[in-house]
């Protein structure tokens, strides 16, 4: 694989940075009190590549909640711990075309087909919520060590929980909890429902800045071991069976647009941060906190595609 030099690539994130630095579309997301007061002038981009190069741009080294960036480390752990028969079986891989949080997730499937099917995909709620009971360990505190731990191996340093994301979380997440319950009715959830919103409110809680998506995002373009520690934080299947969910369902209801705009599987979070995973070569990473109506950050959008597309990116290009 050829892989861009390395002022090509600084320059592409330069470039993105100032075309869209002065974007002002989007906003905060509100439901959480934490994240609704982010600075949305706050701006960051940075790019790892598969042979351990990092480059940064604007705000890249600010933290930042994970969100639901965090919900394809933690379906990275399961599949490692379980298996791709386990998540196929009892989580789903499939679209939902449903916002993130969609109750109906749940809901649909089991109308369809009026069994027991799973909730859908590990990158919407439902689904993260299941997966997350999955997780294993005796306490929840050994499942949220577990998981983590396994995060900071995508990241390449130990990552840390933000109480103040967490309380805030743990305060307005009835969303979740009825998600968890309804999940338990249909024998869709594999723990304790308090307990595994608890361990999935936690995964959303700890702190990353740019960097360190673009280095989980490099890790999974990696085949799974980290670029810049050499350490195998999941083996090469199971690394292309997470950006396979990525192209599915990163971006919730959207998806399908930012795959068809993009071509580049990728993960959102509403607390802004975005990962886009180009296999084989590089992983972008951007901070902005003002979100579109599906809960996407409005300025990594623009900037992952901008930055994709001077770098030809595009996975489903032929070069
Ligand atoms: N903690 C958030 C929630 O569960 C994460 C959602 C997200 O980033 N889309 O609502």
């Amino acid at each position: 694989v050829l892989l861009p030099p390395s002022p090509t690539i600084q320059k592409a994130i330069e470039q993105a940075y100032e075309k869209f630095r002065h974007v002002t579309d989007g906003k905060n997301a509100s439901y959480i009190p934490y994240l609704a007061k982010a600075d949305p002038a706050l701006y960051g981009i940075a790019v790892v590549t598969a042979d351990g190069r990092v480059f940064k741009v604007g705000q890249a080294d600010h933290a930042f909640p994970v969100e639901s960036v965090a919900k394809i480390f933690t379906l990275a752990a399961v599949l490692r711990e379980h298996g791709a028969e386990t998540v196929l079986h009892k989580v789903g891989v499939n679209a939902t075309g449903l916002p993130f949080n969609s109750v109906l997730a749940v809901e649909l499937n089991n109308d369809k087909l009026g069994g027991s099917p799973p909730p859908g995909n590990p990158l919407v709620n439902a689904g993260a919520i299941a997966t997350a009971s999955l997780v294993d360990g005796k306490t929840l505190d050994t499942r949220w060590k577990s998981i983590l731990n396994t995060a900071g191996e995508f990241a390449g340093h130990p990552l840390r929980l933000n109480n103040d994301v967490y309380r805030s979380e743990m305060e307005s997440n009835q969303h979740n909890q009825a998600i968890a319950v309804l999940l338990q009715s249909y024998g869709h959830l594999y723990a304790d429902p308090t307990e595994t919103v608890d361990l999935y409110t936690r995964e959303c809680s700890y702190d990353v800045d740019a960097v360190d998506l673009a280095t989980m995002g490099a890790t999974l373009a990696n085949g799974g071991t980290n670029p810049r520690t050499h350490h195998a934080a999941v083996d090469a299947a199971t690394s292309a069976r997470v950006l396979a969910v990525m192209a599915t369902a990163g971006l919730y209801n959207t998806s399908g647009e930012w795959l068809f705009k993009v071509g580049l599987p990728g993960k959102s979070g509403v607390g802004g941060g975005i990962v886009a995973v180009v296999p084989g070569k590089l992983a972008i990473g951007v901070y902005s906190s003002p979100l579109d109506e599906a809960g996407n950050s409005v300025r990594g959008q623009l900037a992952v595609q901008f930055i994709a597309e001077t770098l030809g990116v595009n996975i489903f290009a032929a070069d």
